[in-house]
């Protein structure tokens, strides 16, 4: 199970490929859930070869678990926060976090090595072979292998909250796990046990859909408000992953063009503008150390 060199490619749709660019911006739950549904076409391919160029991501990668995964047949791909999970028809798999750089992406024949692909998988499937590679340049990634059992088990999955597009986040949910706390709901709103996935840019116009203070106190917020605050974290997450995933405007979905989302950002990044709503000026914040943008006349 080594080198890369000679492999043949079938004809599979380009459509799945990614193009990268240089420049690195944090991937957020829409753009790996974007990853997930382009990674599709692995689910059913047996793997053949992996290669690991440098180990040392986030964590080291145990080289000698990863290619025990050789000759298995990979399942159907998953998600939970912003972990991709591969997992594998007989148990085990992989538990990959693309951290603040990564890139998981099928390659093109003739795609030149990048100094940054750490990792390649081969892939066979229905006689054509597919170049799994990963692309990481800060190296805050992850891949995690898991011999057997449920990926979903894992420590790293363990503690984390509902997920935002899941039946649990619901307004009463919401509502009962914040009573008696007094934090800023911006800070809640990024809380991986409180719920999972939702990162700056999505936490801001989330709170401006809902027509919330981000630094309005948790225990204040009325179950009504949380009703509407939910299903506009779950309406700006649902748009972001139909859009291919994102507002950031060097990440490119599935099919090569870049996420358009950014073109419909109401708060985030839009200090002096005027509020799409109100007409008066967006403010720029500082919360827990991250930028939060707010309509200080109409969230409230
Ligand atoms: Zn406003």
């Amino acid at each position: 199970a080594v080198t890369g060199s000679g492999a043949v490619y079938g004809e599979l749709p380009r459509t799945h490929s990614f193009r990268v660019t240089g420049s690195c911006r944090l991937p957020e739950l829409p753009e790996v859930e974007t990853v997930r549904r382009g990674l599709r076409p692995l689910e059913g391919a047996t793997m053949e070869r992996i290669i690991v160029r440098k180990c040392q991501l986030r964590r080291r990668v145990s080289v000698a678990a990863l290619h025990n995964l050789a000759g298995g047949v990979v399942a159907p791909l998953g998600r939970r926060a912003k972990y991709l999970l591969i997992p594998m028809v007989n148990g085990g798999g992989m538990i990959i976090h693309l951290g603040m750089s990564g890139r998981l992406f099928m390659a093109n024949p003739g795609d030149p090595l990048d100094p940054h692909d750490h990792l390649s998988w081969w892939l066979k499937q229905r006689g054509a072979t597919i170049e799994l590679r990963f692309r990481d340049p800060r190296r805050f990634g992850s891949v995690t292998v898991l011999q057997q059992g449920d990926l979903r088990k894992h420590p790293l999955l363990a503690n984390l909250g509902p997920e935002p597009l899941g039946n649990e986040f619901t307004a009463d949910y919401a509502f009962a796990r914040s009573k008696r706390s007094r934090r800023p709901i911006k800070n809640a709103l990024m809380d991986a046990r409180f719920v999972v996935g939702i990162g700056n840019i999505y936490a801001s116009e989330a709170l401006w859909r809902a027509q919330i203070n981000p630094k309005t106190a948790v225990c204040r917020i009325s179950r009504r408000r949380w009703g509407k605050l939910v299903w506009a974290v779950q309406d700006v997450l649902d748009r972001a992953v139909s859009d291919g995933g994102t507002t950031l405007n060097d990440f490119f979905g599935a099919s090569g063009d870049p996420g358009y989302f950014q073109t419909r950002l109401r708060a985030y990044g839009q200090r002096g503008e005027p509020c799409h709503r109100c007409g008066s000026m967006i403010r720029r914040i500082s919360q827990a150390g991250r930028a939060t943008y707010y309509c200080v006349s109409c969230q409230h």
